[in-house]
């Protein structure tokens, strides 16, 4: 079985998520290559070697410098047959939310989305993915011949085997596009996404007002960690979206989740719950998020988030 990866990349830089999709491969003792789409993509041979890829294929044109979602699709598609890929394998992040149904469309592949567990059975992949926002895990095995899947940023942890890896470059023919994105303004340079932050210091309602936020913020930068929170704080208006946590927002899986003033309705729990240490600080003892939390605080966060602020910084 052979599976070709989705490198993921950024303003020209690879994203964590492709080095633990590697370590992941490494793990199913299949043969496996890198796939790289995009135009000017920096020390491809040195950081997919790092991790452990032998064999990278590169796909180049200078139209698929950004990524667009036709473009792309039609790409990847190809590579997927060209290599005789019987896996691919991508991030459940919102690129792979958005190119990997449209590869499995053009491919009749079966897909398998935000898998959290993947090892073989047989000849065949056991996938585990969780449904209902969290409530159910489904086992899924894809019968198609060929299958493409995504797993859960921060899941599985990207670990170093370096090798020499061998980049064969393809210029290809950049296909009639509908799309071509011409240039991504950034909102927040160099801001952490939540989605590959190791640790997350989130805020809801509780903070009152986005005047308050500079605790979350403190916290966070102490902790270096990213700054997530609730719905509630982005539909007043509190926090852009793309901090939002939860089943419209994004699916989260630190090492460490520190909820502030949230009261962990299910579509919150549906983008953190695998978090692997969760604190939850809230006045309210009843407030569901305890149920889940691994340490409670019971109390009010204006003075523990400040408290907490000032051992940090007394460096306790
Ligand atoms: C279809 C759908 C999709 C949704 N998607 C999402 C999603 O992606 N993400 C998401 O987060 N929500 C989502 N929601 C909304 C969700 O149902 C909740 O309304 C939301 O998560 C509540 O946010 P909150 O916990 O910040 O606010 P609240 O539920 O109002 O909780 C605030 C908490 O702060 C505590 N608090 C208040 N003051 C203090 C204080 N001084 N000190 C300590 N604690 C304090 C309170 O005890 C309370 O528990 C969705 C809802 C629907 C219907």
């Amino acid at each position: 079985m052979k599976i070709l990866i989705y490198a993921e990349h950024r303003e020209g830089q690879l994203r964590k998520i492709t080095y633990e999709n590697i370590s992941l491969a490494r793990t199913l003792g299949q043969p496996f290559e890198v796939l790289v789409v995009g135009n000017e993509v920096q020390d491809i041979q040195e950081q997919l070697g790092r991790y452990g890829a032998e064999q990278v294929v590169f796909y180049k044109n200078a139209q698929l410098e950004n990524y667009s979602a036709d473009g792309y699709a039609r790409i990847v598609a190809e590579a997927v047959k060209e290599r005789q890929a019987d896996v691919l394998l991508m991030g459940a992040t919102s690129t792979g939310k958005d190119l990997g149904p449209r590869v499995a469309s053009i491919l009749n592949a079966a897909m398998a989305t935000d898998c959290i567990h993947v090892e073989m059975e047989g000849d065949n992949l056991k996938l585990i993915r969780p449904m209902y926002a969290g409530k159910v895990q489904a086992t899924i095995r894809l019968t198609s011949a060929v299958k493409v899947v995504t797993v859960r940023p921060n899941v599985y942890q990207a670990s170093e085997a370096p090798v020499t890896a061998k980049v064969d470059t393809k210029e290809v023919s950049a296909p009639d596009f509908k799309t071509v994105v011409k240039e991504i303004v950034s909102g927040a340079k160099g801001k952490l996404d939540v989605t590959e932050a190791n640790i997350i210091v989130s805020g809801g309602r509780g903070m009152k007002g986005p005047e308050n936020w500079h605790l979350i913020e403190d916290l966070a930068q102490l902790l270096g960690a990213a700054t997530g929170a609730s719905r509630a704080a982005v539909d007043a208006g509190w926090r852009p979206h793309d901090e939002q946590v939860g089943q419209t927002g994004k699916t989260v899986s630190p090492s460490l989740y520190i909820a502030v003033g949230i009261s962990g309705a299910i579509q919150h729990l549906a983008g953190m719950s695998s978090s692997k240490y969760i604190v939850a600080i809230n006045k309210d003892p009843d407030a569901p998020i305890f149920k889940l939390a691994d340490y409670g605080i019971v109390a009010d966060l204006f003075d523990v988030v400040p408290r907490m602020i000032e051992e940090l910084k007394a460096g306790n």
